[in-house]
């Protein structure tokens, strides 16, 4: 039982660090124990380490690190792609070694048939073109989604690409180019998950997921055929001894033993990566854009967030007829906050001719119905835009996200993209 335990202490631990490293940074988790990990690991153990570097070697080892962190993370190159491949065809390898012979011909056909899978899907997910906006295809790109004036603004350009920005799109410092849509930089396909890639993305995602559970499920067949081969059945016992049984074969069956730890695990990251995915899209938005979301909410949090409906549009004397006075928060995340809000009043609560001009531009069958803005430090509601009913937001629902269409409207939209 002790071996068994350990195994899975093993397992749990291995999990649990790949998912803080995974999702620890996402806006959603910032504020729960696996955030609170993430930071622990990537700030604050890092800041001890350098200062022992200090003391030790003069900061010699903090500095060749950042270095190769700054390669890994910001920097275009093939070396998680590759880890992966060597991940997938190590596993491969090892599995048809200790376990083939265990195998039933239907079962065998069917690893040989999932084989290509994974590497067909990376080639399709890593090789195609994520939405790269170029000075050809920018004017198609910006009919694809009206600016909903909330995250994204007309007559923004790219300070890179010297082009218009479209809506929902990113420029990504490690491809150098503008993105259609941009969810992420994906390290592990080493290009950005954009508009037209996306569902190349999807189909690597579940394609791996099923490789994985099928490694999971014939390893652990296998492992259980092993145990009765040597005389050690696994019928009709109780839980405890069946599972010190397990665990004996698999330390034993080294090969076998191991990919069911890998693909177990690696299964685990991967369904949780696609669960992720799937919400994204049911809730009609991306990695990016949650982002943003979560600094509104934070800003909401904080009372200084206002809204005004087209419908309750109105002339000045009504303006800010039923907003109180701000509270107060914390002094650096108000500094972050300034320069947000500075450019949302840049910009203007309503958008000019000029601008509703360039949202004609789209198609898109929702368009933005209300106004949104943050108030500055030191500001009261008075100083908001006249001419609205404004009302103090109390919860991020009541800000409509016009690029949710609905879950299959959603779908459908990534999975048949426009062209650019
Ligand atoms: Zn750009
Ligand atoms: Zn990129």
């Amino acid at each position: 039982m002790g071996l068994v335990r350990q195994v899975a202490i093993i397992i749990a631990s291995i999990s649990l660090f790949t998912f803080i490293a995974l999702f620890g940074a996402l806006p959603r988790l910032r504020e729960t124990p696996i955030g609170w990990a993430y930071r622990f690991l990537r700030y604050t153990i890092p800041r001890w380490l350098s200062k022992v570097d200090l003391w030790l070697c003069g900061g010699r080892c903090t500095a060749m690190s950042k270095r190769f962190g700054h390669y890994v993370m910001y920097e275009r190159h093939p070396l998680i792609l590759v880890f992966y491949l060597t991940l997938i065809t190590g596993g491969t390898y090892m599995f048809i070694d200790g376990a083939w012979s265990y195998l039933t011909s239907f079962e065998r056909i069917i690893v040989i048939l999932a084989i290509p899978t994974p590497y067909l899907t990376l080639y399709l997910a890593a090789n195609a073109n994520p939405g790269i906006i170029t000075p050809s295809n920018n004017r198609t790109a910006l009919t694809h989604y009206p600016y909903d004036h909330i995250n994204f603004f007309p007559s923004h350009i790219c300070r890179t690409c010297h082009l218009p920005k479209p809506a929902r799109s990113k420029h990504c410092s490690i491809c150098r180019a503008c993105v259609g849509r941009q969810d992420h930089h994906c390290v592990w396909l080493n290009t950005c998950v954009g508009q037209l890639n996306t569902r190349w993305f999807l189909l690597f995602l579940i394609t791996t997921n099923l490789f994985l559970t099928l490694g999971t499920y014939l390893s652990f067949l296998c492992i259980c055929r092993v145990a009765e081969h040597q005389q050690m059945p696994m019928a009709g016992l109780d839980r405890k001894t069946q599972i010190t049984i397990f665990g004996i074969v698999l330390v034993d069956q080294t090969y076998t033993g191991a990919v069911f730890l890998l693909a177990s695990i690696c299964g685990v990251l991967s369904y949780a990566f696609t669960i992720y995915h799937a919400y994204l899209i049911w809730a009609g938005t991306t990695t990016n854009e949650t982002a943003k979301w979560a600094d509104w909410k934070d800003d909401i949090q904080d009372g200084i967030v206002f809204i005004a409906d087209m419908d309750t549009e109105s002339d000045a004397s009504s303006t800010s007829s039923n907003t109180d006075n701000l509270p107060t928060s914390s002094r650096s995340r108000r500094r972050k906050r300034s320069s947000r809000t500075k450019k949302n009043k840049a910009r203007g609560a309503r958008p000019s001719e000029e601008e509703d001009a360039t949202d004609e531009l789209s198609n898109w069958p929702r368009k933005s119905e209300q106004k949104v803005m943050r108030i500055d430090d030191g500001e009261g509601p008075e100083t908001l835009p006249r001419g609205w009913l404004w009302r103090r937001v109390e919860k991020l629902e009541e800000i409509e996200n016009i690029y949710d269409l609905g879950g299959w409207r959603n779908l459908l939209d990534v999975v048949f993209p426009k062209k650019l």
